[in-house]
């Protein structure tokens, strides 16, 4: 079933599937388990009109798998992408579709803080393999002004940006990177399509780490990239190459997570907004870092282009690094675990967590200060969240 323009502008996450597409083998209301490695064929005529094109059949899962092509249809309809392809983790997805857009002597273009191992995968994979890479210590539009001339093939950059939460106006980029004939790739794993849809603004593909909320009940490890159906059919291509293909089983996980995709996202907000507005009010806290508060260098950015401002925060606590430890060690509700985007609220100290072998002074050298606490809001009632940091903050 084919969504009307009407539904196109305003995508009913709920209602992700029409009835005609419910139909499935059994007549199994949820898209079925295809936990196969191959599928099979009747005869040479049969394998002969899958080759030629016209069966639609399936031929082997590292080509295809209608288990995930379910959950890359819903993603598809979530993004407004003409189509998505899944991969086993987010660090396959980012990394495959690098590999795919550039070459030796193309620039690459990292916009501002971007997830530490983004960074890493450029820095030592695509350096090694004479792909020119540059990296703009700041998430905003005036780095960018600051990159020489010059043809640039991929500018790179997560939005919001991971921790600090940065927004750069995505219209702009967009038009920068027309002007330099360049691709614009997002990586949007914290905004999720519920807050904000990268391709509608003029991104070439949008790059997920479905780890966190797309699935978002911490139970699965998943990539994923939308785009135009032909730059997600080069990256198939790629992948029957490369390999990193998504478990039938845990595409299953995915799509069932996404159904409920927009209803976590938009409570994640509303108590983060809550949290977050809390915090700025804590004598311990030196500043919090989340979009949704008008003390947020990109708020007004984030207002124009965003539904709401999503279920990661992170600030900074007046004591620095020991009051950190102590305030994760105190809490009692959020998770002390790497990752973010589920169910259940996380916390970390972010320079003990993501950046442990660099230690504080190597995580401070890229940009995150001893003291930030990152805080992932779950599905938890507000005011046990609170009363939890109020509790904690006594103890530090
Ligand atoms: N992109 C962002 C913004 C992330 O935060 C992460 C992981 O935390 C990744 C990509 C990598 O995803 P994965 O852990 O699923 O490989």
């Amino acid at each position: 079933m084919t969504d009307s323009p009407e539904d196109q502008k305003h995508p009913d996450i709920h209602a992700a599937e029409g009835r005609a597409e419910r139909r499935h083998p059994g007549d199994s209301l949820t898209p079925p388990i295809f936990q196969t490695a191959t599928f099979a064929f009747d005869s040479s005529a049969d394998l002969a009109a899958f080759h030629s094109g016209e069966s639609g059949a399936y031929f082997y899962s590292r080509y295809g798998n209608p288990t995930l092509a379910a959950a890359e249809s819903r993603l598809s309809r979530l993004e407004g992408g003409e189509a998505s392809i899944m991969y086993a983790s987010g660090m396959a997805a980012v990394s495959s579709v690098l590999w795919a857009l550039l070459a030796p002597d193309a620039r690459l273009v990292l916009l501002g803080e971007t997830y530490r191992h983004t960074r890493d995968f450029a820095e030592t994979l695509l350096s090694r393999y004479k792909v020119n890479v540059e990296f703009l210590e700041e998430n905003s539009l005036d780095a960018l002004k600051r990159v020489e001339e010059g043809p640039v093939r991929v500018l790179f950059t997560e939005i919001p940006s991971n921790p600090t939460m940065r927004v750069p106006d995505i219209n702009r980029l967009a038009e920068w990177t027309a002007e330099r004939r360049a691709r614009l790739v997002v990586d949007s794993t914290i905004a999720s399509p519920v807050l904000l849809r990268p391709l509608e603004h003029g991104a070439h593909l949008v790059v997920h780490s479905a780890t966190k909320f797309l699935s978002g009940h911490n139970d699965l490890l998943a990539g994923a990239v939308s785009g135009p159906r032909a730059m997600i059919d080069a990256l198939v291509e790629q992948q029957a190459l490369l390999g990193a293909v998504l478990s039938p089983h845990t595409a299953y996980l995915l799509d069932r997570g996404m159904k409920t995709l927009q209803v976590r996202v938009e409570r994640q907000s509303q108590t983060a907004l809550r949290l977050a507005e809390f915090l700025s009010g804590c004598k311990q806290v030196k500043c919090v870092h989340y979009p949704g508060l008008e003390s947020h260098p990109d708020h007004s950015t984030a207002r124009k282009l965003m539904s709401a401002f999503g279920g990661l925060l992170s600030f900074e606590l007046n004591g620095g690094a020991e009051a950190a430890d102590r305030l994760v060690d105190a809490l009692r509700i959020p998770v002390l675990a790497p990752g973010f985007g589920g169910t259940e609220s996380q916390v970390e100290h972010h320079a003990r967590m993501a950046y442990a072998d660099m230690g504080l002074e190597g995580a401070k050298a890229r940009g995150v200060p001893p003291g930030l606490i990152r805080y992932s809001v779950g599905l938890e009632d507000f005011e046990r969240l609170r009363d939890d940091l109020t509790e904690g903050f006594r103890k530090i």
